[in-house]
């Protein structure tokens, strides 16, 4: 099915009838919702502050949506035959935010892709504004099929993947370590079975001298053409020689860690590398990669102030990352918002800017007839703390909050009801 199949049948279904399995529910449920008949316009926000890089907006627009794709942004959009007017005044109106580095894959057995229970996306992405997820890696060719079934073709959120040059992925069976599973061949192939979904391959979790897993991560990489997703554990491999071999559009990510699991982009004087400017200046992408453990504070903030700012914010969410400081990408936003990046910067790194990394021009933009993937979001003002992975608190004053998600042309998440009837 269709995803957008899946969010216009989710709402069509009661409350919770989001627990049931979909078709069996769907083929017994009306479809309430649905206008009576068509109308010009399915919602209209009306007075937002709309910031779409891609299109250089960012001012005081309405943006009109109808069968699920962008239909109108213009300074003042007046019609009559609106099925849904949202007044968005005082509201950031974005397009829906990409998280590039996420495991939705989990699993039980303590290993993060065994395929069941798996939590759905839905009940992290929306509420943070968030209409697209990459998964980085817990899935492999071996278990791809597995995943594709049971959380790409079952969720409301976009599901796209760097597909693991391990074949079992996260399993554990075999391990991401079995360098005779790293199949060039197979990782192709499901590569050009699953094209646009699979939008790159990673490496990690690798703990050898051998260059031998890098190879055939490139090799891949070239015969799909496709980036390079590089994430953490390469203890051995120094990191300059990391950095001489990625090219241009491959994307590292875990950039703002200590020395725990990889070499700093800092030196011991706090001094940004010189390996780490010149794969800035080739076009080598950076990605944040908060997660339980690689995020920390006292790093991010001299290597912004030298320039290192990120690509993009994956937020490296997993079962273990998701209840602690990290808990989503827009409080990673957040984050680097309250460290002085501007909200522009900030909106353009969540959407267009990780849109061009993961090679999905058509995503993280509000240009006209692409879909209606929206976030409205408000910034709260007040005394506020974020935690890092060492547990180290950064005050700060803005906070970033999803009040209205909007996916493939459907209100997926309304905070405050703005688009809910008045008690009468
Ligand atoms: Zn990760």
């Amino acid at each position: 099915m269709k995803r957008r199949e899946i969010i216009k049948n989710l709402s069509a279904l009661p409350l919770a009838g989001a627990m049931l399995p979909l078709e069996s529910a769907l083929a017994s449920q009306p479809r309430r919702g649905e206008p009576a008949q068509p109308r010009e316009i399915d919602i209209l926000l009306k007075g937002g502050h709309v910031i779409d890089p891609k299109n250089n907006i960012d001012g005081i627009m309405d943006v009109a949506v109808k069968d699920g794709k962008i239909a109108r942004v213009e300074r003042n959009i007046n019609s009559t035959d609106v099925a849904q007017t949202v007044n968005a005044t005082g509201l950031y109106v974005t397009p829906g935010f990409i998280d590039p580095h996420t495991h939705v894959f989990v699993g039980s057995n303590n290993s993060y892709a065994d395929g069941w229970p798996s939590l759905s996306p839905d009940a992290i992405t929306f509420k943070a504004g968030i209409t697209t997820v990459v998964d980085a890696g817990t899935a492999g060719w071996r278990n791809f099929p597995l995943f594709k079934r049971n959380v790409i073709d079952r969720s409301s959120t976009r599901v796209l993947s760097f597909i693991n040059i391990a074949g079992g992925g996260m399993t554990g069976f075999p391990s991401e370590e079995d360098m005779n599973d790293m199949s060039v061949q197979m990782t192709s192939n499901i590569i050009r079975q699953n094209s646009g979904i699979i939008v790159g391959v990673k490496l990690g979790h690798f703990s050898g001298k051998e260059w031998l897993p890098f190879d055939r991560t490139l090799e891949t990489c070239e015969i799909a053409d496709v980036p390079l997703f590089l994430e953490c554990h390469l203890r051995e491999y120094p990191l300059d020689e990391i950095l001489r071999r990625l090219r241009k559009g491959d994307i590292f990510s875990h950039t703002y860690c200590a020395a725990s699991d990889r070499e700093c982009v800092l030196d011991e004087n706090g001094k940004l590398k010189d390996s780490v400017i010149q794969a800035k200046n080739k076009g080598v992408l950076f990605d944040v990669g908060h997660g339980g453990a690689m995020f920390h504070f006292d790093i991010a903030i001299p290597t912004l102030a030298q320039g290192l700012k990120p690509d993009s914010f994956g937020s490296d969410l997993h079962r273990s990352s998701m209840n602690s400081g990290m808990r989503s990408m827009i409080e990673t936003m957040s984050k680097f918002l309250n460290m002085g990046m501007s909200l522009s910067e900030v909106i353009n790194v969540a959407t267009w800017s990780t849109a061009q990394a993961i090679k999905r021009p058509d995503l993280g933009n509000l240009s006209v007839g692409s879909d209606a993937d929206i976030a409205v979001t408000g910034i709260r003002r007040g005394s506020f703390g974020f935690v890092d992975t060492r547990n180290q608190r950064l005050p700060g004053d803005r906070r970033l909050e999803a009040e209205m998600t909007i996916g493939a042309g459907r209100i997926v998440w309304d905070f405050n009801g703005l688009a809910a009837r008045d008690l009468q």
